[in-house]
């Protein structure tokens, strides 16, 4: 995937601000971010998504670097929201998994808002 922003950011390509990383999965902060903290957790492998039979150590990883993440940022006593945009209606942009890791602010409990 060498057009791929998220495979350039994961092989050190492209410059990222990286908060964790290790030897499958590397976190930094959103370019645009929508909370005080937003970072987000990708695979160094290319997934387009959840569907693309991602192996169970890689989502492993994931899920580990998400608490790596939280305390890093200090976001892990005060909370945070993990998001995965998953596809067309979920509004994923860019076609490599990520997981977005949120927090800084409360947010408002309902989570969930239709763009018809
Ligand atoms: P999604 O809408 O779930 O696909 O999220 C994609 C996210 O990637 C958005 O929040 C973008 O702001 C973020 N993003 C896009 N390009 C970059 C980049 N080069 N570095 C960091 N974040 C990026
Ligand atoms: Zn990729």
């Amino acid at each position: 995937m060498d057009d791929c922003i998220f495979c350039m950011i994961g092989r050190g390509d492209m410059d990222a601000r990286v908060v964790y990383s290790d030897d499958l999965v590397v976190a930094f902060d959103d370019i645009t971010p929508q909370a005080p903290v937003h970072t987000l957790v990708i695979p160094r492998k290319h997934y387009s998504d959840m569907g693309d039979d991602v192996p169970p150590e890689v989502a492993e990883a994931l899920f580990a670097a998400i608490t790596k993440v939280a305390a890093i940022k200090g976001v892990d006593r005060t909370g945070y929201r993990v998001i995965i945009n998953n596809g067309r209606d979920a509004s994923q942009t860019v076609q490599h998994l990520h997981v977005h890791v949120m927090g800084g602010a409360p947010f408002s409990h309902g989570m969930v808002r239709f763009d018809t």
